[in-house]
């Protein structure tokens, strides 16, 4: 049986390496224009480059998203743009517009097409259509079932992409007006400010200021602002749709989430190959997705039109219950101590997970900690700084470390 690709986002060239050694099979990302996502780092060319060549090293491949929904100015320079993609050899090209389209075919741009979710194909009728003209890669709409999508899949031979990760839009993906109406920032060219995920109060014309609380409890009204999509739970089912690739979001996510996210989708999904008629889902799978930063977990349209259960009623903020304390930057082998570049302030006695890249996780205790000067100290609160801390295990570089939230 044929693997299917697991897809990870990157917000920057580490993200983009993060994603890769933790097991992603390909990477997407914003180039330095034209994407969707304004607030990620984004890749500079060069970034790209470097981006594409690591990732080529390894037999994975590199998608470029080039999906607002530009207005005539935004065009300005996009040809230009698309040559250098070209030269630089990313393996697909992710668009959601007609004009961007035809704009690819005007100047002979010679690399693959994958049609984003933001083009909202929700039917088979519709993916034959973006096929016809020449997408080769399909990303379905989230707004879909278990059964739509295996419809869709025995009706057409074009590769199909799914979303299994990550946060969900109130909106047909991408395609809302919210933030546009409220603060002026167009989702739909890279900038929405998630207005959905505000807290919203009833206020009459002739009375500004009273706010009349719309109430679900007693915490307010949180009424657009969905749960995050997990399915791993359910990766049997989601293999057997036939889909070829599954997709993490979160191109504005940090290295302990790309890292978290893609190490435990690739356990799982390498486990159900290994021997599918004995794969059993573990809970732990699913107790290492709830370290990372999240707003409660839903399985979103995959198994029925999501209900009240699939909102936060409660508040916008995420749920943290780890921080991600630093990046493993070197080991010592002759004294056993990991150079790690603090993100969050450590404390000597602190308990820390550290990521492996091949998947394991393991628990190490700082009994003390070095800093740049060589000096022992108490606690090291300086971000960027790289320290020692004494371990059992052996570490590489790019592997993420993470403590239980302080209380
Ligand atoms: S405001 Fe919410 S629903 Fe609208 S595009 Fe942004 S995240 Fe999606």
């Amino acid at each position: 049986m044929e693997k299917l690709e697991l897809l990870a986002p990157a917000g920057n060239l580490e993200k983009l390496k993060v994603a890769a050694l933790y097991g992603a099979d390909a990477v997407y990302c914003g180039g330095f224009s034209f994407g969707l996502r304004e607030g990620a780092d984004n890749f500079s060319y060069q970034d790209l480059k470097d981006g594409a060549e690591f990732l080529h090293e390894r037999g994975k491949q590199l998608y470029v998203t080039v999906n607002m929904i530009p207005h005539n100015e935004d065009l300005k320079g996009l040809p230009e743009y698309l040559h250098q993609l070209e030269e630089i050899g990313v393996d697909a090209l992710i668009i959601s517009d007609p004009g961007v389209l035809k704009i690819i075919r005007d100047e002979d741009i010679d690399l693959s097409l994958h049609l984003s979710t933001q083009a909202n194909a929700v039917n088979y009728a519709s993916v034959a259509f973006w096929h016809d003209l020449g997408m080769e890669r399909i990303i379905l709409a989230r707004e879909l079932s278990k059964d739509e999508i295996k419809e869709i899949r025995k009706k057409t031979d074009v590769s199909l992409e799914m979303f299994i990760h990550g946060a969900m839009c109130i909106s047909y993906s991408g395609r809302c007006l919210l933030s546009n109406y409220f603060v002026n920032r167009d989702a739909n060219r890279g900038q929405c400010a998630h207005s959905c995920r505000w807290k919203y109060h009833l206020v009459e014309e002739e009375r500004p200021g009273e706010y009349y609380p719309v109430f679900e409890d007693k915490n307010g009204t949180h009424i657009m602002n969905s749960k995050d999509l997990c399915l791993i739970e359910h990766i049997p089912e989601v293999i057997n749709t036939g889909v070829d690739s599954l997709k993490i979001e979160g191109r504005m996510k940090g290295m302990h989430y790309v890292s978290c996210v893609v190490s435990t989708y690739r356990k799982a999904i390498d486990s159900y190959y290994e021997d599918p008629e004995n794969y059993e889902f573990k809970q732990k799978w699913l107790d290492d997705l709830r370290k990372v930063s999240h707003r409660g977990y839903t399985k979103g349209f995959f198994l029925h039109p999501p209900t009240e259960e699939d909102q936060n009623y409660e508040s916008s903020a995420y749920k943290r219950t780890y921080d991600f304390m630093g990046v493993v930057r070197g080991f010592d082998s002759e004294n056993n101590e990991a150079l790690i570049e603090v993100r969050h302030k450590f404390f000597k006695g602190d308990v820390i997970e550290i990521l492996k890249h091949d998947g394991e996780i393991k628990t190490e205790t700082v009994d003390y900690i070095i800093n740049e000067e060589g000096k022992e100290v108490a606690d090291a609160p300086h971000p960027k700084e790289i320290i020692r801390v004494p371990v059992e295990g052996e570490y590489q570089k790019l592997e993420v470390v993470r403590r239980e939230v302080r209380k």
